[in-house]
């Protein structure tokens, strides 16, 4: 049966009409299923008992069932959510001391194939439906709510899967969080992350989401990103370059560039320029962030003087850096090991 969370408005009307009922049924069930998150249609009390019973036989409503719930020594919580179709995704929750941040998935396993990353290994084996990547941020609330005494405060796609591969549904996904008749969160909380595909980087530029932009970079010598990264031969990254310059120009916001070091990879003087040169072109701002193992020998063996020389080069050069500290490593939590592992 189909999930009545996959009709736009302008289904539900049609719909509405089509079985005799007035337009503004419509409205009414979209709240309850976008703004109040009812997950069952018989408890949509300001619709008739009759037309309950009519919404019953035509649809179903599919909402993502927490599988696993694991939690870190430092409070990261790891949800394994199983979907209708008995797929599993899974959804972060990362506590600082003054927010909580959702880490959400958009695609089942991904397409890409980052060689230091666990999902990569997965393969993409579908999209994540519109519901069910909103479902992770209600879910993230709740549990925030409950083990921390707050609400939610920020959302990264930066889980499963690479988001502008599923764009269709990430957009629809993103409003639906922000606008006022569905969770109106804001949107200058949200941060999409992408490997860089450049036509995508633009279409999203030109939706006025509001939303942030994280280029995963590692590397701004081509050569380099190809090795680690080998979807991205297709995409140069002055192609890259000219797609973060269509976005500033659109959204007025700066990128943020995640970079891993890794010994023998990219930890050489001439990186550390190649950086650099790139981040000059743009508003941007560095994020280094700690690799987290998933066991290739390849990637394994850090270089903690390069990450401060480039901490004191990029500084040096005007360049805003940070330094992002892995969270929630004892129990695969961290970015690029989600890999249903338990499954
Ligand atoms: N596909 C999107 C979002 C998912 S990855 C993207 O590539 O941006 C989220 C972030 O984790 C990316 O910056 C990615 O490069 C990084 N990442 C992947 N594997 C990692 C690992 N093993 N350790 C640390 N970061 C990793």
């Amino acid at each position: 049966m189909r999930d009545i969370r996959t009709l736009t408005l302008g289904q539900l009307t049609e719909y509405f009409v089509s079985i005799g009922e007035k337009s503004f049924r419509a409205k009414q069930v979209y709240e309850w299923l976008w703004s109040k998150q009812q997950k069952s249609i018989d408890e949509m009390t300001n619709i008739s008992l009759k037309l309950r019973e009519r919404l019953l036989q035509d649809f179903s409503i599919n909402p993502i069932k927490v599988d696993l719930m694991q939690k870190s020594i430092d409070g990261t919580i790891k949800n394994g959510v199983k979907l209708y179709d008995g797929l599993v995704v899974e959804s972060v929750l990362i506590p600082t001391e003054t927010r909580t941040t959702a880490c959400i998935s958009s695609q089942v396993g991904c397409s890409l194939n980052c060689e230091f990353c666990a999902t990569a290994k997965l393969k993409r084996m579908r999209n994540l439906e519109v519901a069910e990547i909103v479902d992770q941020v209600v879910l993230i609330d709740q549990q925030s709510k409950m083990h921390f005494d707050r609400p939610l405060s920020n959302i990264v796609f930066m889980g499963m899967g690479e988001p502008m591969m599923n764009y269709n549904n990430v957009v629809d996904a993103v409003r639906k969080i922000t606008q006022p008749e569905g969770l109106g969160m804001s949107s200058k909380r949200i941060t999409i992350s992408t490997s860089g595909i450049p036509k995508m980087i633009k279409m999203l530029a030109d939706e006025n989401l509001k939303v942030k932009l994280a280029l995963s970079l590692h590397s701004a010598i081509e050569e380099t990103r190809n090795d680690i990264m080998p979807f991205s031969t297709k995409f140069p990254l002055t192609d890259i370059m000219d797609a973060l310059l269509y976005w500033y120009k659109k959204t007025k916001s700066r990128i943020t560039f995640e970079y891993c070091v890794w010994k023998g990879i990219n930890d050489k003087d001439e990186d550390i320029q190649a950086l650099i040169k790139y981040c000059k072109k743009v508003p941007s701002k560095v994020n280094l962030i700690q690799y987290n193992s998933i066991g290739e020998g390849k990637f394994d063996k850090r270089n903690i003087e390069a990450e401060q020389k480039y901490v004191s080069e990029l500084e040096k050069a005007g360049i805003l850096i940070t330094v992002r500290k892995s969270r929630g490593g004892d129990i695969d939590a961290a970015c690029g090991q989600l890999a249903n592992k338990n499954v």
